[in-house]
């Protein structure tokens, strides 16, 4: 059983899975601040093992997971003794079912964490999710497990967590919801003209003008595939259709999204841009405490803008819609090509308008069926990832 109804006041145990990036450090800061409420149980990374060993050294776990498993004797070297050490990925889904943990919070980069996730739900255990990617991909298998588990699904994403906020404990759900409204804060190139974008570069793209992410959310931002993404992973997490998510620029990144109700009234959801503050609420929810983040100072907030996206220059939010609406396994191909054009964007190999164009191929080439099981959306993601790279290396040769 989940831990939703844990006593108030209760200690929290959780497992961290992506440790040593942007929100694994800021989950770290956030057990910091509520050393009575939050505990650390266990600890994962990729390949960061001096990072990831300064962090068991710091929290005292006693349970770490590394998906690399070639450098598990350079990591053990690095630890105290007696810490036990789960290798490679079978170690991650292993460390999120671990007996003592109440939740998992999963914080991995692309669709890594999916088995975790799978396998803690099946444990039963309460899942942070910052990781959208997983319920991009698999969004129908995960809400049906946690259903099926009686587990709570919390999102740690900021849009998805002030949806959560403006939702939290409102009794008519989805008939009562008109309309959820993500914000975008636009990213780098929110004024760009068109006609400069296929000459943007790594540095340009990397610069995000309101939060600190890790690479691949930050070039995501900068093209609005963060945003599209974040328009499937709202559909899976609260219910609602496709056709009643929008998405609104709001250049501060102080109102976190909002939910417009049947009779009018929207709710919003404010703070400074702080990771922390999502991911505290998720980690304490259904409680509120006071953690030490600071509050929002009006008097120095100068303005709160909205606007249209520029849909036609920034493709991805209208890619998301068709993916989310067709539904199967299009959204999958979406999240898995993007993934690959992203990286290949890094590398230097593409431009970046390439990017959405590499994703509207990959999508248009494929033959959607059902998502319903967990073979059908690792194909479709294998699928996608061959056909996006093919996609690129045609580009690259183009120039
Ligand atoms: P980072 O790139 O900063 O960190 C990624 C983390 O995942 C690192 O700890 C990395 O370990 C670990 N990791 C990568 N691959 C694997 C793997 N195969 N197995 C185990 N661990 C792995 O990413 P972010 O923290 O920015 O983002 C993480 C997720 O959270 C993404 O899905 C993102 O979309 C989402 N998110 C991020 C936000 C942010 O503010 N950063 C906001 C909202 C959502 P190592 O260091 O060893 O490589």
């Amino acid at each position: 059983m989940g831990d939703a109804v844990k006593a108030a006041g209760a200690r929290k145990k959780v497992v961290l899975l992506g440790s040593t990036g942007s929100i694994g450090k800021s989950t770290l800061e956030v057990a910091r601040l509520l050393p009575e409420r939050v505990e650390l149980v266990g600890l994962a990374a990729n390949g960061s093992v001096e990072a990831l060993a300064a962090q068991v050294r710091e929290t005292g776990v006693r349970h770490v997971a590394l998906h690399d498993a070639s450098r598990i004797d350079e990591l053990r070297a690095l630890l105290p003794a007696g810490v036990e050490i789960y290798p490679g990925p079978e170690g991650l889904s292993e460390l999120a079912t671990l007996g003592e943990a109440d939740m998992v919070l999963v914080a991995i980069v692309g669709t890594a964490g999916l088995q975790p996730a799978l396998a803690a739900i099946e444990a039963g255990k309460d899942l942070a999710v910052a990781s959208k990617e997983i319920l991009v991909m698999a969004g129908e298998i995960v809400t049906a497990s946690a259903a099926r588990k009686g587990v709570k699904l919390l999102p740690v994403d900021s849009e998805h967590n002030a949806i959560f906020q403006c939702l939290d404990g409102h009794a008519g759900g989805e008939k009562e919801v008109s309309r959820l409204i993500l914000t975008a804060s636009g990213g780098p190139f929110r004024n760009l003209p068109a006609g400069q974008l296929a000459d943007v570069t790594l540095a340009q793209a990397l610069k995000h003008p309101t939060w600190e992410m890790g690479r691949k959310i930050t070039i995501d931002s900068a093209t609005l595939f963060n945003k599209g993404l974040e328009m499937i992973e709202a559909r899976w997490l609260f219910g609602i259709g496709m056709e009643r998510i929008d998405v609104i620029v709001h250049p501060q990144s102080i109102v976190h999204s909002m939910v417009e109700f049947i009779d009018g009234s929207v709710l919003a959801q404010m703070s400074t841009t702080d990771m922390c503050f999502p991911i505290q609420y998720a980690l304490t929810w259904p409680e509120r405490l006071a953690g030490g983040l600071q509050p929002l100072d009006f008097a120095k907030l100068a303005r709160l803008e909205f606007e249209e996206p520029r849909h036609r220059d920034f493709p991805a939010l209208g890619l998301a819609r068709e993916a989310g609406l067709k539904g199967g396994t299009l959204p999958a191909v979406f999240n898995a090509a993007n993934e690959v054009a992203v990286d290949a964007f890094i590398a230097g190999g593409i431009r970046f308008p390439d990017i959405w164009r590499v994703v509207g191929e990959a999508m248009s080439r494929h033959q959607v069926t059902a998502a319903s099981s967990l073979e059908a959306v690792i194909d479709a993601d294998r699928w996608a990832r061959r056909a996006a790279q093919e996609a690129c290396k045609g580009r690259t040769a183009a120039g």
